[in-house]
């Protein structure tokens, strides 16, 4: 990008804060994600990834500050806020351009892999299902899972499975692709591939937040770190600063234990 090109950041979290009943989980979060730009979270369990990562979904309200995905606001300074009630029917358009990916995939078990794939463009984009069923390949051909059309989640090991989720959240065309620890349920071996496809939507221009302890994938791929410990991003910046240099001490012992 062209030095002195403004452009609207894909994602812009400011001062958010959320607690669930008195633990205060979220506490004071501030972070922007540049389109095209993949950043990856760090953090010791309970530190709030996910929580932040649910905030960006509309997956949970945030109780102060604001997130705002592609300029249009998302978060609401108050969780009963009546603004936020009337924006309900926004709020499912806009997820709609927010894919998600889970730790756990998430796959209807009683659909198909190609059905698996179509539902929501057919339900929520209104797409004809032959139109949403040639997506469905071409995306089942980009994850390498072409043959598993017709097959059955179960049917399948979790890295397969997991290519599906990926290829299910492509084909509503996100603008913004959320990963939530998309790899730690995966026997070891099975890692790599599900790595290499995000690598390959990396590679793309795909603008993306990875919730992930894969650390060479983050070195490889990420525009930008982030660490979080207790509700806060401790510090961030590019790989070569937060992995190979970081700053605070809680950032170091984090890294100590997970290389
Ligand atoms: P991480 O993804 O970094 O492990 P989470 O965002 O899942 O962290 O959780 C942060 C903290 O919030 C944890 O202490 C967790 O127990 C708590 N928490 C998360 N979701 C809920 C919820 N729905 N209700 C109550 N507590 C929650
Ligand atoms: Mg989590």
């Amino acid at each position: 990008m062209s030095a002195g090109t403004v452009t609207t950041p894909m994602v812009e979290i400011k001062s958010v804060t959320k607690s669930f009943g008195p633990v205060e989980v979220l506490r004071g979060i501030d972070l922007t994600v540049r389109t095209g730009e993949v950043t990856v979270v760090l953090g010791p369990s309970g530190s709030g990834k996910s929580t932040l990562l649910r905030t960006i979904n509309h997956l949970e309200k945030v109780d102060g500050g604001q997130v705002s995905v592609d300029g249009s606001l998302v978060g609401y300074r108050r969780s009963g806020d009546k603004l936020y009630e009337l924006r309900e029917r926004e709020i499912l358009k806009q997820r709609t351009g927010i894919g998600f990916v889970f730790q756990n995939f998430h796959l209807f078990p009683h659909l198909t892999v190609l059905e698996n794939i179509t539902e929501a463009p057919v339900s929520a984009l209104k797409r004809s299902k032959a139109e949403a069923a040639e997506t469905a390949r071409r995306l089942l051909t980009r994850v390498g899972l072409a043959e598993k059309a017709g097959a059955y989640p179960r049917q399948l090991s979790g890295g397969q499975q997991q290519r599906v989720a990926i290829a299910r959240a492509l084909a509503l065309e996100p603008k913004l692709l959320l990963f939530d620890e998309p790899t730690s349920a995966l026997d070891p071996e099975l890692v790599g591939e599900v790595l290499d496809v995000i690598k390959d939507l990396a590679h793309q221009g795909t603008t993306m937040i990875v919730v992930t302890h894969e650390i060479g994938f983050a070195r490889e791929v990420a525009d930008t770190v982030v660490f979080m410990d207790e509700g806060r991003i401790v510090e961030q910046g590019p790989p070569s600063q937060v992995l190979d240099a970081p700053r605070h001490e809680r950032t170091k012992s984090f890294l100590s234990k997970v290389i």
